[in-house]
């Protein structure tokens, strides 16, 4: 096997239960290279506990992991979440400290030497110039510009996978179509594997090379936007498509 067969990310009959609760309840999701998956579903589908799984900030409790080709269990944890860039609705983002100094906060953990270079480089990447914004605090930032800063720190690790919770959930409609733009010139650039947790369809089919449906801790189809589209699997997915009023373009 080369190099290039490994999958990025890989999920295998993945169970997770709280008490009784199964929030995940046989899940098997495959990310290749540089591909971008979106998941999707209704809140308290499982979202956000798959998500985490990749970075053991969740452990199965049956299936398996993989990242990158190995086995999540004899990764390091701490090792595993500063190689993974994460991103969360509310951005995260350490009120006290600058928007260059969040930026750096990984590079800077692992005591690389060019941890500042790189916090400017992402920062700039994300359009917030940094001797425009390097020094402000979090609080001096709009919601959107917050998550900008997040996005930046995820970058600034050079990961080659990317999760993101709702990361543009919490913003409004223009911010977000901007925020949206930003994510897809990266994409486009750096080509690092993404899993985008989000509830828009319309941002999944928009961003996503391929979209999962999640319903109660199952996978309920993963397919390609078009086809998504074009071949419901399920009732559920048509109904989830046509109340989204998502429509083929
Ligand atoms: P989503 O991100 O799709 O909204 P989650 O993955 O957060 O869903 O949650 C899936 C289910 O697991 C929900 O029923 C939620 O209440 C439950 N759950 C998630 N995390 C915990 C936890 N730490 N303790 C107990 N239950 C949890
Ligand atoms: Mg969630």
């Amino acid at each position: 096997m080369t190099d290039k067969d490994i999958t990025a990310l890989r999920a295998e009959g993945v169970v997770k239960r709280y008490g009784e609760a199964r929030a995940l309840d046989g899940v098997s999701l495959a990310v290749a290279r540089g591909e971008c998956v979106a998941l999707v579903g209704e809140s308290g589908s499982g979202k956000s506990t798959l998500l985490r799984c990749f970075n053991r900030m969740v452990e199965p409790d049956a299936g398996e992991v993989r990242v990158e080709g190995r086995d999540a269990r004899t990764l390091d944890p701490v090792e595993l979440r500063r190689r993974i860039g994460y991103v969360q609705q509310d951005g995260g983002l350490l009120p006290h400290w600058t928007v260059r100094r969040n930026a750096a906060l990984v590079p800077w953990l692992r005591e690389e030497g060019d941890a500042a270079a790189r916090a400017e480089e992402a920062l700039a990447r994300v359009g917030l110039p940094p001797e425009r914004y390097g020094d402000r605090w979090p609080r001096e930032l709009s919601g959107g510009q917050r998550q900008r800063v997040a996005i930046a720190r995820a970058l600034a690790a050079r990961p080659s996978l990317l999760l993101l919770d709702e990361p543009f959930g919490a913003l409004d409609a223009i911010t977000r179509a901007e925020l949206q733009e930003v994510f897809r010139a990266l994409r486009a650039e750096l080509g690092i594997a993404t899993v985008l947790v989000t509830h828009d369809l319309h941002e999944a089919v928009l961003l996503a090379d391929r979209v999962a449906v999640l319903r109660r801790g199952r996978i309920e189809q993963t397919a390609p936007p078009a086809e998504l589209l074009a071949a419901p699997a399920t009732e559920y997915v048509r109904n989830l498509l046509h109340r989204a009023r998502v429509v083929a373009s």
